[in-house]
């Protein structure tokens, strides 16, 4: 019985791995989804027209076309799909790529069925703008017009650039932000310093959300491009 576990949601799967993207089609429709399976990019781009997909599992190593022009073309043709690559661990520098070419997130080949299945729920759950000033995500809690933010019943004494960073970082949740789009948020576009000051914003963050009881990694570190505030 799927249960309250049920997840809902058009899924494709760009695989050519018979055994992998066989493995993933099975995992996905028994946990609730309508999902479809392309082989190809061709495949893939009739599929996108015909399932309408509200997320795309892509494999950037494809017979016949780069998978970041896929993913290039997806992310211009639609804007609010969620794109989640997947990558051999050893080609993280493809991930950056397909980051920059607008995908939303990547998980590294190998990994467990049960983990991506989480990644995924998480993406499709993803909250839709907070029309509010109060960001609320999970223990986290952000006032934005007061300043303030607390984990659980403890307030965060974050200084302004940290709780600016914690309100890009959070209201993006799982998802990938670059260096640039934060320096630009948080700082300005004009900022001409290091890019330094922001990692050693985001390492005095993350300590005091770890010392306020949270996951040290709450903040995760995406090497060349930029940060990910992760979702539980
Ligand atoms: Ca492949």
């Amino acid at each position: 019985m799927a249960g309250a576990d049920a997840s809902s949601g058009r899924v494709l799967v760009v695989e050519d791995d018979a055994a992998i993207g066989g493995d993933l089609v099975a995992a996905l429709a028994g946990a609730g989804y309508e999902v479809r399976w392309a082989q190809s990019g061709y495949a893939a781009r009739g599929h996108i027209a015909e399932l309408a997909p509200e997320l795309v599992l892509l494999d950037l190593g494809l017979p016949d076309e780069d998978g970041i022009d896929l993913c290039q073309d997806l992310r211009e043709q639609l804007p609010d799909l969620l794109l989640v690559v997947v990558t051999a661990r050893s080609d993280e520098s493809d991930a950056v790529r397909a980051l920059d070419a607008g995908a939303d997130d990547f998980v590294t080949k190998p990994f467990r069925t049960e983990e991506l299945l989480a990644r995924l729920r998480a993406h499709l759950r993803r909250a839709p703008a907070q029309d509010s000033d109060t960001l609320r995500l999970g223990r986290l809690t952000v006032d934005s017009r007061a300043r303030r933010a607390w984990l659980d019943e403890t307030e965060l004494a974050l200084r302004p650039k940290e709780l600016e960073l914690l309100e890009v970082l959070a209201s993006a949740a799982g998802t990938a932000v670059r260096r640039e789009q934060l320096m630009d948020q948080v700082w300005d576009e004009n900022w001409s310093g290091s890019t330094k000051t922001l990692d050693v914003h985001v390492a005095s963050l993350r300590r005091k959300l770890a010392d306020a009881g949270d996951r040290w990694d709450r903040i995760a570190t995406l090497r060349g491009f930029g940060y990910r505030y992760e979702l539980d």
